[in-house]
């Protein structure tokens, strides 16, 4: 058994979500509330230019700066590429950061709920992610393709860990209710770290249900991008239930219904984000599997 060494708890990433930029300025005043016996804990307040500014992002958004290529690239040198590189370079440094676990902060303007999103598809990152099943039944568990190679992803300095997004909340704004569960799951995922550095282990599932990301789907647009049509109020906050081929998804300026054209049953989530309308983002379409745990 190879023991967590590090653990590093992000928030700010984006600078308009606040209930990580708050729990990393709390556990900056607080930091026995993150400390374990174990490991080495760590807090990092992502963009700091960007929550100044209360905005996502200054440039370009952080969170998809982490490619090897573009932290090597010394071409690229917007606040948030550089900020990257800084991000990079401190994370890295020391021995124990090459078993570090990285949790990073999110918020969504979407009904997701709490949702794990799964870092790469380590057996220990699931584990901890069924054990998580366990202990709180009603968390979601999303993957991106990205993910898995040469991620743009902050979590992905570190081989371990995840991202964790609560929604439905606006930008800049606290939720005291999101917050408090947001604190309590980094609780319980240290807790398990400290436990498994020990040697103990945890009755867990056979398998982990998580949406995997298939596709992205775009609002309905005209040549110049302006929008045709809104998320339909039929979809409207209804991340993670199911979507058949027919099901509303739109409706026009004019109230024409358009339709999933797709041909089998999906489950969207990121349903109306704020953030990924300037992504062409308007869902992203996921589908529902049974990972078996070894
Ligand atoms: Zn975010």
């Amino acid at each position: 058994m190879n023991p967590i060494t590090r653990v590093a708890v992000v928030g700010g990433t984006h600078g308009n979500e606040l209930t990580g930029i708050y729990l990393v300025k709390k556990f900056e005043q607080l930091p026995h509330l993150i400390r374990r016996s174990s490991f080495e804990s760590l807090t990092l307040l992502a963009n700091p230019k960007a929550y100044e500014l209360r905005r996502r992002y200054v440039e370009n958004d952080l969170n998809r700066c982490f490619r090897q290529q573009d932290l090597e690239d010394p071409h690229l040198r917007s606040y948030e590429a550089l900020q990257a590189k800084k991000i990079y370079r401190d994370l890295t440094t020391g021995k124990t950061w090459e078993r570090g676990l990285l949790i990073d902060l999110h918020s969504t303007t979407a009904n997701m709920g709490i949702t794990i999103i799964l870092n790469r598809q380590h057996p220990f990152n699931l584990h901890l992610a069924a054990h998580l099943a366990v202990v709180y039944p009603d968390l979601k568990f999303y993957r991106w393709d990205q993910d898995d190679h040469d991620s743009p992803f902050l979590r992905s300095i570190y081989p371990f860990g995840c991202a964790i997004e609560v929604g439905p909340i606006a930008q800049g704004v606290l939720n005291v209710t999101l917050f408090q569960q947001t604190e309590a799951l980094i609780y319980t995922i240290l807790d398990y770290i400290e436990a498994y550095n020990r040697g103990q282990l945890f009755p867990t599932k056979e398998t982990l249900t998580v949406y995997q990301c298939v596709q992205t789907i775009d609002y309905p647009r005209d040549e110049t991008g302006t929008l045709q049509a809104m998320i339909h109020p039929q979809l409207q906050s209804k991340d993670y239930e199911p979507l058949h081929p027919g099901d509303p998804m739109f409706l026009t300026f004019e109230g024409e219904t358009i339709v999933y054209a797709g041909e089998t049953v999906c489950y969207p989530v990121f349903i109306n984000e704020a953030a990924y309308y300037e992504k062409g983002i308007a869902m992203s379409l996921t589908q529902k599997e049974e990972l078996a745990l070894d």
